[in-house]
């Protein structure tokens, strides 16, 4: 009898493991899949310490959004999922493919742009941009929306209020973690409001890509960038540098910005082309490639805001 019931749980606890290896929640267990690292970051702070819920982070590899090829794995955990949420932006193509597998005819998608509405901005060209190869009258978002602390604030409200629907025993639970973390983007907000008030410089300016928009626009910074969003180019013409070093020189800056990652090329040329060569070159991070690594290292979508925040008052004080 012992031995038939301890081949019973070496069969069941196979069971699970291949089921947890495919994606497929364990029985009972409500399935979270988000795409990338804010998401599911805030869909953690909203489960708490919620044991029903298994959560999955898709884009979890260090590859940006940009470059991300799903799996057949991928897709299977996208299709068999509870609550699938998603920016659906230019890189989310895919997921339309995913979403025709579903399996689950309760699956509850949030798409972060559509619960934007009018918030979601177009992507925008500024002075001296790269200018990039457009499809003739096609609007194209900019998909970089939680970059945002105020669209952080609109969008964790209906993570939170959709977990509620899916597990209306814990809704309680949901909205009041949901209050308490809203309260926390709500003081990083006033704090940001902070420094650029009382900041020197009301200008950014970017020798990279440029994910921030949603960013300067919620305090009324200026900006200016080597390319419109996440352009797929890495280079830039010499009238772009020119341009930009010009800025530089012109209205004093202090620094020149770069995002994530090892190329920054284009910052330092700006930056040797300038009169005093004196601009510092500083990074903000747009968590487009954060993964469960970082997660594990304790880095929240809080903590890099924060960060950011520092940056930010570096970057605006002579
Ligand atoms: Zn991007």
């Amino acid at each position: 009898m012992k031995k038939l019931i301890s081949g019973m749980m070496l069969l069941v606890m196979l069971f699970c493991c291949l089921f947890a290896n495919s994606g497929i929640a364990k029985e009972g267990k409500i399935c979270v899949v988000t795409t990338i690292f804010p998401i599911y970051d805030w869909a953690r702070e909203m489960i708490g310490d919620d044991e029903g819920i298994e959560l999955t982070l898709l884009l979890n590899s260090g590859v940006d959004l940009h470059s991300f090829q799903p799996t057949a794995a991928d897709i299977m955990k996208v299709a068999s999922c509870d609550v699938f949420i998603y920016v659906d932006g230019e890189s989310d193509e895919w997921v339309e493919d995913a979403l025709q597998e579903t399996v689950n005819p309760d699956m509850k998608v949030i798409n972060l742009l559509e619960t934007l509405g009018d918030d979601a901005k177009e992507e925008e060209i500024v002075e001296g941009m790269e200018a990039e190869a457009e499809e003739e009258g096609e609007v194209e978002y900019d998909e970089h929306v939680w970059l945002s602390l105020r669209n952080a604030e609109k969008l964790v409200a209906v993570i939170a209020e959709t977990l509620g629907e899916v597990a209306p025993e814990k809704a309680e639970t949901y909205a009041a973690n949901c209050a308490d973390y809203i309260a926390k983007l709500d003081a990083l907000d006033m704090a940001y409001g902070e420094v650029v008030e009382g900041a020197a410089v009301d200008t950014l300016l970017f020798g990279d890509r440029f994910p921030f928009r949603y960013l300067v626009d919620d305090y009324g910074l200026n900006y200016f960038a080597a390319f419109s969003g996440c352009s797929a180019e890495s280079e830039a013409s010499f009238e772009t540098i020119v341009f930009l070093s010009g800025k530089v020189d012109e209205l004093d800056l202090p620094a020149v910005l770069t995002i994530e990652g090892d190329n920054h090329r284009i910052a330092e040329t700006i930056v040797g082309n300038t009169q005093s060569k004196s601009a510092a070159i500083l990074t903000m991070d747009s968590m487009q490639a954060t993964t469960a690594k970082d997660v594990s290292n304790a880095v929240t979508y809080l903590s890099i805001m924060e960060s950011n925040l520092d940056v930010l008052k570096q970057a605006l004080s002579r």
